[in-house]
């Protein structure tokens, strides 16, 4: 089973992906928790040139090829073999943040950015996708809280124009994948949305 975590930066995926985790493994699930941009050594380092601020020259193609480069060494070095063992994986961010924002923030185009990683994933598609939505402004408040600005990666550093491009292409995508992708309600506390999380998954651990 592949679930993937998706939204906008602070919207708070990585606490649920965590806290989710701990409880399937409670309940005796193997569990593999692993996010993107990165998953592997080799993406980790292309990770590293995507959100380094050093790297203001990088253009928007370079960009959604090195989203999908790690994507690709990704799926083949851990997401395919945990799936084929019959793992549960669970994936922060997967390819609907590259359509959503390389192909709506970036205004590469949804078919071109999901053109690129039809390739990248060689068919793999995630199973269930939790959308965590959010009002950019609350999420840009978060992110500023919790790190401070000028701690903010290359991509949290842009615009809230950008951030609501690709918020709207999320919507889009849930719109359009319904079966596939179930959307929360970020502004939740923790422990609500954890709960609401783990209810929207256990149905297809059981299946
Ligand atoms: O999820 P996380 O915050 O770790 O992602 C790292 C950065 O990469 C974020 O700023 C996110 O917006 C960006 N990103 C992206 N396109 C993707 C995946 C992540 O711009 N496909
Ligand atoms: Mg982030």
């Amino acid at each position: 089973l592949f679930i993937t975590f998706e939204g906008i930066d602070g919207a708070g995926k990585t606490t649920q992906v965590k806290r989710l985790a701990s409880a399937l493994e409670a309940a005796g699930v193997d569990v593999v928790c692993t996010r993107e941009p990165g998953g592997t050594k080799l993406g980790d380092e292309i990770r590293a040139l995507l959100l380094s601020r050093d790297n203001q020259t990088m253009t928007p193609r370079t960009e959604a090829l090195l989203y999908a480069a790690s994507r690709a060494q990704h799926v083949e070095e851990v997401i395919l073999p945990s799936l084929e063992a019959g793992k549960v994986v669970l994936c922060d961010r997967f390819v609907d943040a590259s359509i959503a924002y390389q192909g709506g923030g970036l205004g590469l185009g949804e078919q071109a950015v999901a053109r690129l990683n039809e390739f990248a994933v060689n068919g793999v598609i995630p199973d269930v996708t939790i959308l965590f939505e959010l009002p950019v402004e609350d999420a840009r408040k978060r992110l500023c809280q919790s790190r401070g600005t000028s701690q903010l990666d290359r991509i949290e550093a842009r615009d809230a124009a950008y951030f609501s491009r690709v918020q709207a292409i999320f919507a889009k995508l849930a719109e359009r994948e319904q079966e596939r992708i179930h959307a929360v309600d970020a502004r939740l506390p923790v422990d609500a949305l954890e709960q609401e999380i783990y209810h929207i998954v256990w149905k297809y651990i059981r299946i």
